[in-house]
């Protein structure tokens, strides 16, 4: 077992240094020798922009400023100055007044957009289409290093089972192959094929490791989770994110098993550096180098300075204690010069594939900051990858599509005329209000009369960018006026959901309900009127049990950015066929969180005939979700048969494929996600009851068939053993196709030596 970690820790990190460019490495080698120790510690260091850089330190008790620090080289970066011209003025002041003149690298929240928004990335992750996403990213790019940027830190790609926590609408869901394959998508938008060109930037895989699963949801919190989980749940998106060549890494708040991740030398040196040989740079969360002493692991901003260095942190992002405390510590032999080079070396590599070496201001081109941002292409972008990933939940009595013509529309809702909300969270660079609402997008069809009323208040005040939000609105004058305006019209257009700054960082719910008084409003239009169509914005699943049994149409459209009521517009009347597919489960009730489509079955599922209460159950709700992972419906309807296998075994070096017949048997053309799943019926750790494996897109004319196929080989049955091996072991296996987790069509293989 030794041999063989160690043989894959040579292969894998052997493999990586065959990639590094040894012109690169060289210029390193001779900028070092050159370099002082504190300007190593200073490249390092990484500072918040937003706040004047000449004004002071905090917690720093000399009378240094961030302007001084500039100019003595101890500044390796800075997040959060934006704009070509800001840029080049903090630039100017490394290149030209310090020593050695070395570049800054400039980071920046770019999560689904830089001014244009895309989708919050759940969202766009419900359109499981990676030339869409990878687009959007490139878009964001494009925009974001137009204004200085060079480093995004996204995508996230913590995996989550729980969307109490806000920042689910940051992630790709709860799936490992599909946020692996969105991961690699992003990441590829981002820093295209040459990230020296000037409208690719850096990317960051996001929070390593565990953030995902803090304990109930709540941010921040504790994360305790098994081998199992974090292999084979939590690593492969990140693994995914090395394969696409992410340029580096963040690591996170939460103490992962006892240990903080920031000093976690388990996850940062052993696999991330050691076992995966990652080349790249490893930077702190916000301020998550001093939250170990709040964590109880350091003593002091010393201690935590010294773990999280030999632990592998990269660089210090906003506490101030590798500028101040790591030269100490390497005269005093507690943090070894060795790790110190080795982190400089990672963080030079980057600004030099950047090129900012070659021209520090290449980023900072005003005329073309004027030209790309907001551009016609880039909406086009948005509003592409908007449309794609709405969900269709529900269309019972085929309200939608909606017709074009002499209908009287009543359009109901707190987030109907909201240009705010939609925009999300995490969206820093975006002007507030400037996203296209439903009402605006639904006035552009000019043949139906839209009458509005908003009914409800969605917050306590009005102000653009909320940090505490008061959601507890108790204003029902305005439901009877509401009520009025639906009744005799021939469609009710309901638009409910959650303020755009309700989910995302520190934003988490402990009720999945629609908040305020919104279930009041719909119940209260329903009573006189039942052809609702309610739309959903929000920034995770809900739960809308009520809404699920009683309203014929729901339509799940997230956040959708700069275009989003026109995405929906499209969509309600029929211009978009939906053809999105939820990444996350949506439970009936709160108490079942985490609720979650890959479980391990318990040893006491339901038999057949048990009447007995001693079987996995809740004695006041059913164990099935709402909406399972994988599902969405289309305007047009598919008809899954023939699955067949090429073979019924394979053997370790060989494969198999699995067909079906998909067909349109509905009246409209439509866009079908193919999903395959299997499972490992029995295995040295037990495997989930489903995984996804792979999937495909088909888009089909009415009553047109085609033939879907994949292949399965032992690679695709690999996961993390009970040996602590990633290898796939030989046994009886299940494979399932279908539109959704809840898949149709199943079959059998056995996998032999
Ligand atoms: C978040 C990170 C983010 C960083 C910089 C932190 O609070 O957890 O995801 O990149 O701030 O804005």
């Amino acid at each position: 077992l030794v041999i063989g970690f160690g043989l894959l820790a040579f292969c894998q990190s052997n493999y990586a240094q065959v990639n590094l460019d040894n012109r690169i490495e060289e210029k390193i080698d001779s900028l070092m020798a050159k370099m002082t120790l504190e300007e190593k510690v200073g490249q390092m260091n990484q500072y918040n922009g937003f706040w004047n850089v000449t004004g002071p330190i905090p917690e720093d008790g000399d009378a240094s400023n961030k302007y001084e620090h500039l100019k003595n080289g101890w500044v390796g970066s800075m997040l959060n100055v934006t704009g070509a011209d800001e840029v080049r003025k903090v630039q100017k002041i490394v290149v030209e007044e310090s020593r050695l003149g070395i570049p800054l690298i400039i980071g920046f929240d770019v999560i689904h957009g830089y001014k244009t928004q895309s989708p919050i990335p759940l969202a766009e992750s419900a359109s499981w289409d990676m030339e869409a996403i990878k687009a959007s990213a490139a878009m964001a790019a494009d925009e974001a290093a137009a204004s200085g940027i060079n480093w995004t830190f996204a995508p996230m790609v913590d995996i989550s089972r729980d969307p109490r926590w806000g920042r689910v609408m940051e992630g790709a869901g709860e799936d490992p192959y599909l946020g692996s394959q969105i991961a690699k998508a992003r990441i590829t938008g981002f820093q295209g094929e040459d990230l020296s060109a000037v409208n690719t930037i850096a990317a960051t895989a996001k929070h390593f490791a565990g953030y995902g699963f803090s304990e109930a949801g709540r941010d921040y919190n504790t994360v305790d989770v098994g081998t199992s989980t974090l292999y084979n749940i939590i690593f492969p998106p990140f693994m995914a994110a090395i394969e696409a060549d992410v340029k580096t890494f963040m690591n996170s708040f939460n103490v992962l098993n006892g240990i903080p991740a920031t000093g976690n030398a388990y996850l940062q040196r052993d696999i991330l550096k050691g076992e995966w040989g990652y080349q790249g740079f490893v930077v702190s969360d916000w301020g998550s180098m001093a939250e170990m002493i709040a964590h109880g692991y350091s003593k002091d901003g010393k201690a935590a300075a010294e773990s999280a260095a030999n632990a592998g942190s990269d660089m210090d992002m906003e506490s101030y204690l590798y500028v101040k405390h790591l030269k100490n510590l390497v005269d005093e032999g507690k943090v070894s010069l060795d790790k110190i080079e080795d982190a400089v070396r990672r963080i030079l590599r980057v600004k030099y594939e950047l090129g900012l070496f070659d021209d520090p201001y290449k980023y900072c081109n005003e005329e073309r900051e004027k030209s790309v941002i907001g551009s016609d292409k880039n909406m086009e972008i948005a509003l592409d990858m908007a449309e794609k990933s709405i969900v269709l939940l529900k269309n019972e009595n085929q309200l939608l599509p909606l017709k074009k013509e002499g209908m009287k529309i009543a359009v109901i809702g707190p987030l109907a005329d909201d240009k705010n909300s939609p925009l999300g969270g995490w969206r820093l660079a975006a002007e507030d209000n400037s996203a296209v609402s439903v009402i605006e997008g639904l006035k552009k069809y000019k043949g139906n009369k839209v009458y509005h009323e908003k009914g409800v208040e969605l917050i306590k005040g009005t102000e653009a960018f909320v940090f505490e939000l008061d959601i507890n609105t108790t204003d029902r004058t305005g439901i009877s006026e509401a009520v009025e305006v639906a009744k005799n019209k021939d469609v009710v257009i309901m638009v409910l959901g959650e303020h755009g700054f309700q989910s995302g960082e520190g934003r988490s719910r402990a009720s999945l309900d629609l908040p305020g008084l919104q279930q009041e409003l719909l119940e209260a239009v329903y009573a006189v009127n039942k052809n609702i169509v309610l739309v959903l914005m929000n920034g995770r699943p809900l739960t809308i049990n009520w809404a699920d049994e009683n309203i014929p149409t729901i339509v799940e459209a997230w956040q959708l950015g700069s275009k989003s009521g026109d995405a929906i517009a499209k969509v309600l009347y029929g211009d978009y066929n939906p053809s999105g597919k939820l990444p996350m489960t949506f439970p009936r009730n709160v108490g079942q969180v985490p609720l979650y489509y890959n479980y391990l079955s318990t040893g006491r599922p339901k038999y057949p005939g048990d009447d007995l209460v001693f079987w996995t159950h809740y004695t006041d709700e059913v164990n099935t979700p709402l909406y399972e992972f994988g599902y969405g419906l289309s305007y047009t309807e598919f008809k899954y048969d023939n699955l067949k296998l090429s073979a019924n075994s394979l053997n370790k070096t060989g494969e198999l494929s699995v067909r079906i017949d998909l067909t349109n048997t509905g009246k409209y053309e439509g866009k079908e996600v193919v999903q395959l799943y299997i499972q490992d019926l029995f295995a040295s750790r037990a495997r989930p009851v489903k995984e996804l494996k792979n999937f495909k897109m088909i888009t089909l004319k009415p009553g047109e068939t085609k033939e879907v196929s994949f292949t399965i080989n032992s690679k695709s049955l690999e996961f993390y053993t009970a040996n602590n091996t990633w290898e796939s072991e030989i046994g009886d296996f299940k494979v399932f196709i279908g539109g959704s987790s809840n898949t149709i069509l199943e079959s059998k293989f056995t996998l032999k030596d």
